[in-house]
């Protein structure tokens, strides 16, 4: 016996498979979205398509932005030949929170993962390479201290030897497995500052 309706039934089913989300929070989401105004669910569901349909990636940095490019790359006062990688848009805005970084990013979207099968060629790692092309004077790798951020980091780093460009490492310190979204600010600075050449 089905113990809800069935449209019910495919909310859930959708809010389940969101990030995060058990199957006993997508029940209570759906019995809270449909109980909320019309108004509000027409504000949420808009909201959606219109992220959807709007936002898009920097074509220098990969980050996820309105425009063609994202306002660091935009920013002529960023210093262009230092490059942060990054693992993902969330990390990017944790250290533009710092304000103290001058330099520009390059988001990723992931980190190499053998276990999950993610790969080389499932992130933005030959967008990265491309750059490199340019003027560019030190890449430092600041994806996470978890076992997927540092075999990408380890790769990254082999993959940049060969260009002569100066590559480093954010110090640990960061707590191991840490996102660098939920890191503060303070530590983010000190990782920043304590980087090591690789
Ligand atoms: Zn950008």
């Amino acid at each position: 016996m089905e113990l809800y309706s069935g449209h019910i039934n495919k909310l859930i089913e959708e809010l389940a498979g969101l990030p995060g989300i058990g199957s006993k929070s997508a029940q209570r989401l759906a019995f809270h979205l449909i109980n909320m105004p019309q108004a509000r669910v027409e504000r949420l569901a808009n909201a959606i398509l219109d992220a959807k349909a709007n936002v898009r990636y920097c074509k220098e940095c990969y980050t996820l932005t309105d425009q063609e490019m994202c306002p660091v790359c935009a920013n002529a006062n960023r210093d262009h030949s230092t490059i942060m990688v990054v693992e993902n848009a969330r990390d990017l805005a944790a250290y533009e929170k710092t304000g103290k970084y001058e330099g520009v990013y390059h988001v990723l979207h992931g980190a190499i993962s053998p276990m999950l099968g993610i790969g080389p060629n499932d992130i933005r790692l030959k967008e990265l390479m491309k750059r490199l092309e340019g003027d560019i004077s030190e890449v430092i790798i600041a994806t996470n201290s978890s076992l997927e951020g540092e075999t990408t980091a380890m790769y990254i780093s082999k993959l940049i030897k060969p260009t002569g460009i100066k590559v480093t490492r954010i110090a640990s310190g960061v707590p191991v497995g840490g996102d660098l979204e939920y890191i503060d600010e303070v530590t983010l600075l000190r990782a920043l500052e304590g980087r090591v050449e690789l």
